[in-house]
């Protein structure tokens, strides 16, 4: 069986807390599939197609993580894209609590397991709301965004 995870987000923008959950998680998985999910209702900062095109040039050596959008359920692009487990990070309680509860949902619905890493605690702090708020205040944000690598 070919283990395919999705990872859902926002990702508005992605940040390197995010990028190290996808490169710790590369060697659980066959593929990793980078979620990006729309919600019609909220405003993004960026736009999508700009987040994905920002996640693409990060992991363009990496044929084994891809990166999609979606605007329905993220059990139903689940399915979609035939994953068989949905990857998620953890950074405090407040995460614990919200990621229990619809992981415990997602599994029931569907038998879809949720695994979940622990933030590198160099990153626990680092949130993409955090990050907008600083960019609204004209601040730098480089430090906290992954770059692409160039080999
Ligand atoms: P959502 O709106 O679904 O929470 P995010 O884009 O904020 O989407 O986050 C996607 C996933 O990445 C979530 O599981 C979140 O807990 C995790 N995550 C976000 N920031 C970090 C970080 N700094 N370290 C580890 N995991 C993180």
């Amino acid at each position: 069986m070919e283990r395919i995870a999705i990872f859902p987000g926002s990702f508005d923008p992605f940040t390197i807390g995010h990028d190290s959950v996808v490169r710790r998680a590369l060697p659980l998985f066959d593929k990793i599939i980078i979620g990006i999910g729309v919600n019609a209702e909220k405003r993004p900062l960026f736009p999508v197609e700009k987040r994905i095109e920002f996640i693409h040039s990060l992991y363009k050596d990496e044929p084994r993580i891809q990166v999609l959008s979606y605007d329905t359920l993220t059990i139903a692009f689940a399915k979609k894209v035939k994953a068989n487990f949905i990857l998620r990070g953890l950074r405090s309680v407040r995460d614990f609590e919200y990621e229990r509860d619809i992981a415990d949902l997602n599994k029931q619905s569907t038998g879809i397991e949720t695994i979940l890493l622990f933030t590198e605690h160099q990153y626990g702090c680092i949130s993409s709301s955090a990050i907008r708020e600083l960019i609204s205040y004209g601040e730098d944000v480089t430090q906290y965004l992954p770059k692409p690598q160039t080999k």
